[in-house]
């Protein structure tokens, strides 16, 4: 099986031949743009991806290769806008800007050579190479399969081949996905929650941090000094906020992994979080502080993180349709909208934490192909939480190994463990 990563190395100021290949990656982009953009004005036939390729073949003081990826990054382009315009978005544009001053240049597989810590990149036939320098501790072993150059930073693919894992067992894990816990999991005996008071927090102080640069910069005279400052500055916040959404969620698909494991689970089922998101746009329904916390919520991205994590772990990701799995008893079947921390059912007076009813009901649809059996899957009413990672206020989230318990003790977590033939409807549940 093969592993792909990217890592990234900061190089410092650019050489002259980086700067060189650069501006020479822009002017074949500016060219290859306005010359669609030209076509399409005139409702011309578009020219394909191939014919593209075809006439910019050998102009440009760049790989070959390195051509045709700038070529493949327009008609990428190209297509996504169609897709959006397909859907109704008719504000999407097609690639319109021509001065890019420079474009970030690609170098595939056989375009690089490694010596050492040395990369030596060809520019094609006639034209000197680049050769840049990666300090030895940085640069790890493995196949690399591509290279981009940016800005004082590299940006390397690597791959190894490792062996495909070994199924982590026949036990199946169900997960349900939300924001106050980004994940309560279950395989029916045991159950553990990842707490996602982190990133609700991080998602929610970003819509008002955006908001109030967004004002002051419309406030600021354009072009001047001020208004670039503004700029620069949610910029830089924007990227740290990316960054800490990147780690928690990371260090939560890991968590959710280690459970998956651990309950010796080849098949981790998660709620089809995608589907959610799409219909609650479509209602226009809800109020605003939840179509605020739905909007940008990063769960879709936790999935893929869980599926990649998964394949490398013997945990095969399925998702399923999870519509009514918070609403149903688990226990009756009966079907109600739940408020508050707790599920009551209204039929038979059954009671659970309501994160934990969604779990059991997803494996529940899971198990029995997308029908809920009342009274087969229970919730065991002693949930663990775990914290993704401890996060500190500023400037950067600490990654912390061990999971810590959150807001209990590990002899109460013990203690309810040995407890855990109660019938969850007879204990007590702590919201
Ligand atoms: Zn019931």
């Amino acid at each position: 099986m093969k592993k792909n990563r990217v890592i990234q190395i900061n190089i410092g100021k650019p050489t002259d031949g980086q700067t060189q290949v650069r501006l020479e990656a822009a002017r074949l982009w500016n060219d290859i743009v306005r010359l669609h953009r030209y076509i399409r004005k005139r409702h011309w036939k578009w020219p394909t991806e191939s014919k593209m390729k075809a006439h910019v073949k050998g102009k440009y003081a760049l790989h070959s290769q390195t051509i045709q990826k700038l070529v493949e990054k327009l008609y990428d382009s190209i297509d996504s806008t169609q897709t959006k315009r397909e859907q109704g978005d008719k504000k999407a544009r097609y690639p319109w800007k021509c001065k890019k001053k420079f474009q970030t240049v690609t170098w595939k597989q056989s375009a690089i050579r490694r010596k050492g810590n040395r990369l030596n990149l060809s520019n094609g036939r006639g034209v000197k190479g680049l050769s840049i320098k990666i300090p030895l501790d940085q640069l790890p072993q493995g196949k690399i399969t591509g290279i981009e150059l940016g800005y004082r930073t590299l940006y390397i693919s690597i791959q190894d081949v490792v062996e495909k894992p070994e199924s982590a067992g026949d036990n199946t894990v169900a997960a349900d996905l939300g924001i106050i816990h980004t994940a309560v999991m279950t395989d029916g005996i045991k159950s553990t929650a990842v707490v996602g008071r982190g990133l609700r927090s991080l998602t929610q102080g970003k819509s008002k941090k955006i908001a109030g640069y967004s004002r002051l910069i419309d406030k600021c005279e354009q072009g001047s000094r001020r208004r670039r400052k503004l700029k620069a500055e949610k910029a830089r916040y924007l990227a740290r906020y990316h960054r800490q959404v990147h780690n928690l969620l990371h260090h939560t698909a890991n968590k959710m992994i280690d459970f998956a494991v651990e309950r010796q689970a080849g098949t981790l089922v998660v709620g089809d979080v995608t589907e959610i998101a799409r219909n609650k746009r479509k209602q226009k329904k809800g109020s605003r502080r939840s179509n605020q916390e739905n909007s940008g919520n990063p769960l879709g991205r936790l999935v893929e993180y869980l599926t990649y994590k998964g394949k490398l772990r013997g945990v095969d990701v399925v998702k399923i349709n999870e519509s009514y799995t918070t609403q149903t008893c688990p226990k009756c079947g009966h079907r109600h909208k739940p408020s508050g921390r707790n599920y009551k059912c209204q039929g038979c007076g059954y009671v659970a934490a309501r994160d934990e009813v969604g779990a059991c009901n997803i494996l529940n649809k899971y198990i029995h192909n997308g029908r809920m059996v009342p009274d087969s899957i229970l919730p065991t009413g002693s949930v663990k939480y775990l914290r993704p990672t401890l996060l500190r206020k500023s400037p950067v989230v600490v990654a912390l190994n061990e999971p810590t318990l959150f807001g209990i003790t590990l002899d109460s977590v013990l203690a309810s463990e040995d407890a855990g033939s109660v019938e969850p409807s007879k204990q007590s549940l702590v919201a």
